[in-house]
Parts: structure tokens; C-alpha cells; sequence
């Protein structure tokens, strides 16, 4: 964070704010995909230790929708569409029930620009 960044919230600033939503799909979209259907290369280790965790930060923190919340309070994963970002990684740090690695060589996203 920068200084300009915490002057911002000392002064309790309005945060910064996605004007386009839709703005993160469109560019996930142009992305490909060479999924390994022989090995995920995250998965959750023990999905009863998920009903111990409250917030469930993976759920609101990929940005390509990975984590799903289900009615009985597990959670779904799935990663064919991940982006590699490691973001699930850092905030299952309470619980530290996510086994992550990169996609075998030759698999995984293709980033495009866009
Ligand atoms: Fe989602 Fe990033 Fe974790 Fe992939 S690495 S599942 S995109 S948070």
C-alpha cells in the first residue's frame, strides 16, 4: 500500500470501486485453456475442514470462480478455468487446506492481451 493509497483510508475515502463488472469476464474470455484431465493441480485437502472456516475467503477471492459455495456449506472446486494467480493459496492461511501447484508443462491457461 502505498502512501497515497493509506491517506485515502485514514481519511475514510469511498474505496476504489470496479466500474465494469462484466469488464473481468470479457477478459478471462479471451484466455485459453490446455486442461490436464489426468491431475488438478490444486485441490482442497479435507473438504469437512471448510464448515470450520466462517468467511470462506476462496469463494469470494478467485477471480475465476473456482470456488463455489454449496447448501451444505462446503465448498465446490473446480480448476479448469483457473488463472494460476495463488490467490486461493494465501487466503486459506487459517486452515491451510489448499494443496497448490503449477499445471504439469504444456497445460494450464494461455494468457491472450486484450
Ligand atoms: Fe482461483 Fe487463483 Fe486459486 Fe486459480 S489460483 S483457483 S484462479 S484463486
Amino acid at each position: 500500500m502505498d502512501d497515497k493509497t493509506m491517506v485515502l483510508i485514514a481519511e475514510g475515502a469511498p474505496r476504489a470501486r470496479i466500474l465494469d463488472p462484466a469488464a473481468i469476464e470479457r477478459k478471462l474470455a479471451l484466455n485459453s485453456y490446455n486442461v490436464d484431465p489426468q491431475r488438478a493441480h490444486i485441490r482442497i485437502i479435507d473438504h469437512d475442514v471448510c464448515l470450520q472456516c466462517e468467511r470462506q475467503q476462496c469463494i469470494n477471492c478467485c477471480p475465476a470462480n473456482c470456488y463455489v459455495p454449496a447448501d451444505d456449506g462446503q465448498v465446490i472446486f473446480s480448476y479448469e478455468g483457473c488463472v494460476e494467480c495463488g490467490t486461493c493459496r494465501i487466503v486459506c492461511h487459517v486452515f491451510d487446506n489448499i494443496e497448490w501447484t503449477y499445471p504439469r508443462g504444456g497445460f494450464g491457461i494461455q494468457y491472450r492481451y486484450g
